[in-house]
């Protein structure tokens, strides 16, 4: 234990590049929420590794609102308070493209306030070989060569995340464990699970149905038949009109059916044993608009 290290890193980067995705991989379970379509991530969730050298806790930074707001004033209140009380920053870049005139600005932030961080360059699968040796140098430039670290990963496929790993470790300091060793996540099991469907639900749905999706755990039940554990879930998918109900079912039953197997299959990772799932759609006209309804469908923070 004398070398043992511990701390929190946040997660800071535009929508869409990766971080939810880079979090999962690090630690290995599917427990935070990704997706093609930006902004999704509402809660502010934290995946912890722990191994026998350390624990690294990783927050993830909700998504900014408006997708056309890129650096906006959201992603730099981020910034700002992530640069608070935290040991260690992961900036994650999307690879894909060079360093744009709004990344001076959180560089500038980062390096006023003598933050610790670690630049990350995601979706190096992406990059054509002929262009990776140029982009590091166009990110190396932004920080004036100034970089403590840059490491190339590819949150899809786990590379360069070994490596990032033995970085942040280095960056991080002596302690203790602060969480239980076979802690992954510190938000309450309800807030995952809906979480994993309402990005099914996003997924199969693409833009018909719109972000006035909320999705409410009813009821986990865990059995024993037989000696084998079965977790048995309902929820409910709650949207604000008839048509989105509509849609939401499919016809026969089909579109819900979709979204159900899908889930399942995801939240079958996150749990011992068979998973059953089933869903029901609910309209409630407005829900986002009432208070009472966004504490009940956990978004009390966020709006
Ligand atoms: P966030 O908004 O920064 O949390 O981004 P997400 O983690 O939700 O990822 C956005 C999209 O990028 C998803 O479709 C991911 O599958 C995709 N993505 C994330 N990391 C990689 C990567 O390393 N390579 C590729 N090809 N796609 C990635
Ligand atoms: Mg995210």
């Amino acid at each position: 234990m004398n070398n043992y290290k511990s701390g929190f890193v946040t997660l800071l980067g535009r929508p869409n590049v990766g971080k939810s995705t880079l979090i999962n991989k690090l630690v290995g379970k599917k427990i935070t929420i990704t997706s093609p379509i930006a902004q999704t991530t509402r809660n502010k969730l934290k995946g912890i590794l722990t191994n026998d050298d350390n624990q690294i806790i990783f927050i993830d930074t909700p998504g900014v609102h408006k997708p056309h707001h890129l650096l906006g004033e959201k992603l730099v209140k981020n910034a700002k308070s992530a640069i608070n009380g935290v040991d260690l920053i992961l900036l994650i870049f999307d690879s894909c493209q060079k360093p744009g005139k709004g990344d001076a600005y959180i560089r500038n932030l980062l390096m006023n306030n003598k933050s610790k961080f670690i630049v990350v360059l995601n979706k190096w699968d992406l990059v054509e070989k002929k262009d990776r040796y140029e982009r590091i140098n166009q990110y190396k430039e932004l920080f004036n060569d100034n970089l403590v670290s840059l490491q190339e990963v590819s949150a899809l496929s786990g590379y360069g995340c070994n490596e990032l790993i033995k970085e942040i470790r280095t960056a991080l300091p002596t302690g203790k464990p602060l969480y239980p060793k076979d802690m992954i996540v510190d938000q309450p099991i309800n807030v995952i699970l809906s979480e994993l469907i309402r990005e099914q639900v996003l997924l199969n749905t693409r833009e018909e149905i719109p972000h006035s999706v909320a999705v409410k755990i009813e009821k986990i039940e865990y059995i024993k038949k037989k000696g084998k554990e079965i977790t048995a879930i309902l929820a409910t998918v709650i949207v604000e009109r008839k048509s989105q109900k509509g849609i939401l079912i499919g016809k026969g039953g089909s579109m819900l059916k979709a979204i159900g197997q899908s889930s399942r299959m995801n939240i079958k990772n996150l749990f011992e044993g068979t998973i059953y799932l089933e869903l029901f759609v609910k309209v409630i006209p407005n829900w986002r608009k009432k208070e009472s309804r966004l504490i009940e469908f956990g978004y009390e923070d966020d709006f």
